[in-house]
């Protein structure tokens, strides 16, 4: 047990959770669930843990780049980010807060859970697409009435829905 408070550590969960998502700037890395910890290493050092999303999500990098710009910017070097793949990202850790903004957004927040037990440890398993899914409700009219008109949205993390009521399209955030 550490008796003295670590301002340092302190300062970094305050300015990483302000960082926001590349792709979807309304909700923070940490609403998302994508900043995983902020501690001290065995070493000392200042060690962030960021896990991906989606494999193959370009936009860990651009992650990275922004977290490290944070901290540059508060004046915590030197650091380490480090990347963790177990336990692997779901959607379930996207925060209820997050989940309204998304909303607000007009990206429709995943429903549910994954589907299936090995969800949550499927980083080696490749991405199979579950057709099972309840249809999201639309974020413009609160519609259950949509349909999917591609599996792939504006990224590789979406899906492209309709709405069959108020006919506007939308994003949704696909669970996983
Ligand atoms: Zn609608």
């Amino acid at each position: 047990m550490q008796a003295m408070a670590d301002h340092a550590l302190e300062r970094a969960w305050e300015v990483l959770e302000s960082v926001p998502d590349p792709e979807i700037p309304v909700v923070s890395i940490r609403e998302l669930g994508i900043l995983r910890d902020v501690r001290r290493a065995a070493d000392g050092q200042l060690e962030v843990v960021i896990t991906p999303t989606y494999s193959g999500c370009p936009a860990m990098s651009q992650i990275a780049e922004d977290v490290a710009h944070a901290l540059d910017s508060a004046e915590l070097a030197p650091y380490r980010i480090a990347t963790t793949l177990t336990p692997a990202w779901t959607t379930d850790w996207i925060t209820d807060e997050a989940r309204e903004k998304l909303r607000a957004y007009g990206i429709a927040p995943p429903t549910g859970n994954c589907g299936g037990s090995a969800g949550h440890y499927a980083a080696e398993q490749p991405i199979t697409f579950i057709p099972k899914l309840p249809a999201p409700a639309c974020p413009h009219c609160g519609s259950q009435h949509t349909e999917r008109l591609a599996q792939f949205g504006s990224t590789a993390c979406k899906a492209l829905y309709r709405c069959l009521d108020c006919r506007e399209p939308f994003d949704y955030f696909k669970p996983y």
